[in-house]
C-alpha cells in the first residue's frame, strides 16, 4: 500500500481536530459538505480507514468495507434527494487526476445540470 500521510486534512477531520459540516456517518464511513462547493450539492464521502486513494481502497480494504462504502454512498444519494434529477460521482487519483487530498474520497455532485464530464482543454 502506498504511503498514507496521517496529517492530511481528511485524517484530521476524522480525528476531530478540524471541524466539518457532517451530512451523515456510520461506523466505517463519513459524508460531509465540501468546503468549496462546485454545485448546489457537493458532498465528500470517505472511509474512516487510512486509504490514500481509490487504488489503495479497492486493492487493500476488506470486501466488507468496500461493500459497506458503496451501500453508504447509495444511502447518501437517497438522502440528498438527487436520485431523480441526477448526480455525478467523482474520485480523483494522483497527479493527472488532480487529487488534492491524499485520503480516498468520492465527490457527490448535483442540484443543477453538470455539463460535460471534463473541462475542455
Ligand atoms: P480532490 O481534488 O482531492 O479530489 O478534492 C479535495 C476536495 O476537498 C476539494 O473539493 C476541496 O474543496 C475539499 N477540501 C479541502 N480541504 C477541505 C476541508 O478542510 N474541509 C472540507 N469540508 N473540504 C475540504
Amino acid at each position: 500500500m502506498s504511503f498514507y500521510d496521517e496529517n492530511n486534512i481528511f485524517a484530521r477531520i476524522l480525528r476531530g481536530e478540524v471541524p466539518c459540516q457532517k451530512f451523515y456517518e456510520d461506523d466505517d464511513t463519513l459524508a460531509f459538505h465540501d468546503i468549496s462547493p462546485k454545485a448546489p450539492v457537493h458532498l465528500l464521502v470517505i472511509p474512516k480507514g487510512s486509504y490514500r486513494s481509490s487504488f489503495d481502497f479497492y486493492g487493500q480494504a476488506p470486501d466488507r468495507l468496500i461493500t459497506a462504502f458503496h451501500r453508504f454512498l447509495g444511502l447518501v444519494i437517497e438522502k440528498t434527494g438527487l436520485k431523480d434529477t441526477g448526480y455525478r460521482l467523482i474520485s480523483n487519483h494522483g497527479i493527472h487526476g488532480n487529487q488534492e487530498v491524499p485520503h480516498f474520497h468520492v465527490h457527490v455532485l448535483g442540484g443543477r445540470p453538470l455539463g460535460g464530464i471534463l473541462d475542455p482543454r
